[in-house]
C-alpha cells in the first residue's frame, strides 16, 4: 500500500517534470539564466538586455526573464534592466566559464569554406535577411517544453570551436541529430513559420518563431513542408533532413535563439 502511495506520487510528480516548462538555468556563455522575477500576482513585468527585449514566462505561479547568453561573453557579470512587476531596476547575473571542445572538419565542396564573391555577395545579402528573424520579438508568450525535433542519437553537441578543411571558423551555434536524408523533422513547440529558404551555408532551412524572441531553426533539410506565416504545432512536420548547405554528410542542425543570441538547444530539452 505505501509502495502503492510512493509510486502514485512519483507519478504525479512525473507529470509536473512535463508541465515544468522553463529551460535549464545554464549561467555560462551559450547558456540560459533563468531570472526570477517575483510572483505572478504582480503584473507582468518586461525585462530588456540593452535595447533586445527578453522573454518573460511565467511558470508556477512565478514571472522568469530567459537571458540567452552569447558564446563570446567573458566571465563576469551581465546586467538586465527590469521595468514593472515587484523586482524593477537593474539585475545582475554572474555569468561562469565554460570551455567548449575543439572540432575539425573536412568540407569537400572547398567554396564552402573559402567562397568566392559572388558567393560572399549572396552570404552578405542572406545574413541580413536571417539576423532581422533572429532579432524580431513577437509578443506571444513562448512554450519552452521542447521535444527532440528529429528521433536519432545528439551527435555535435553546441558551441564546438571549429575548423573547416585547417581553417578556423565561427562556433558550432546548433545541436547536430545524426539522422538519414529524408527522416521526418517536427516542431519541438508550437509557433510560427517565420521564414524558409535557401542558405549558401545552412541549406534548406526553416525559422520557427515560439514568441518573445524564442526562435527555432532548422537547417540543411532536403524538403520544407511549412512556408512562411504558417501556425505550425508541437509535433507537426517541417520537413525532412537532407545534407543541403556546408555539411560533411546528411544530418539535422538545429538552432535555438534567444534575444538574438544561438544558445544551446539541449537546454530546453527534458533531462534524460
Ligand atoms: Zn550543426
Amino acid at each position: 500500500m505505501k509502495l502503492h502511495r510512493v509510486l502514485l506520487f512519483l507519478g504525479i510528480l512525473g507529470h509536473l517534470g512535463t508541465a515544468v516548462a522553463l529551460p535549464r538555468h545554464a549561467p555560462v556563455p551559450g547558456g540560459i539564466a533563468v531570472i526570477d522575477l517575483g510572483p505572478a500576482s504582480q503584473q507582468a513585468p518586461s525585462a530588456r538586455l540593452g535595447e533586445q527585449p527578453l522573454a518573460v514566462v511565467k511558470e508556477q505561479g512565478r514571472w522568469y526573464a530567459l537571458l540567452g547568453i552569447p558564446l563570446d561573453t567573458l566571465p563576469g557579470e551581465m546586467e538586465i534592466a527590469v521595468s514593472g512587476g515587484s523586482t524593477a531596476g537593474i539585475r545582475t547575473v554572474n555569468i561562469g566559464i565554460k570551455n567548449y571542445p575543439e572540432q575539425r572538419l573536412t568540407i569537400k565542396d572547398k567554396r564552402k569554406v573559402e567562397p568566392n564573391p559572388d558567393d560572399l555577395a549572396r552570404i552578405e545579402r542572406e545574413k541580413a535577411v536571417t539576423e532581422a528573424v533572429k532579432r524580431h520579438f513577437s509578443s506571444h508568450a513562448p512554450a519552452t517544453d521542447f521535444l527532440l525535433p528529429a528521433s536519432g542519437p545528439l551527435s555535435s553537441r553546441f558551441g564546438l570551436r571549429r575548423i573547416f578543411n585547417g581553417q578556423p571558423r565561427n562556433p558550432h551555434a546548433g545541436l547536430d541529430v545524426a539522422v538519414g536524408t529524408g527522416a521526418p523533422i517536427r516542431a519541438p513547440a508550437d509557433g510560427i513559420v517565420a521564414n524558409t529558404g535557401d542558405y549558401f551555408f545552412n541549406g534548406n532551412t526553416v525559422f520557427i518563431d515560439h514568441g518573445q524572441g524564442l526562435i527555432s531553426a532548422y537547417m540543411h533539410l532536403s524538403r520544407i513542408d511549412v512556408r512562411p506565416g504558417q501556425t505550425v504545432k508541437k509535433g507537426e512536420l517541417l520537413g525532412a533532413v537532407g545534407a543541403t548547405g556546408r555539411v560533411t554528410g546528411p544530418h539535422l542542425h538545429w538552432a535555438v535563439i534567444l534575444n538574438n543570441t544561438p544558445v544551446d538547444p539541449e537546454l530546453f530539452l527534458a533531462r534524460p
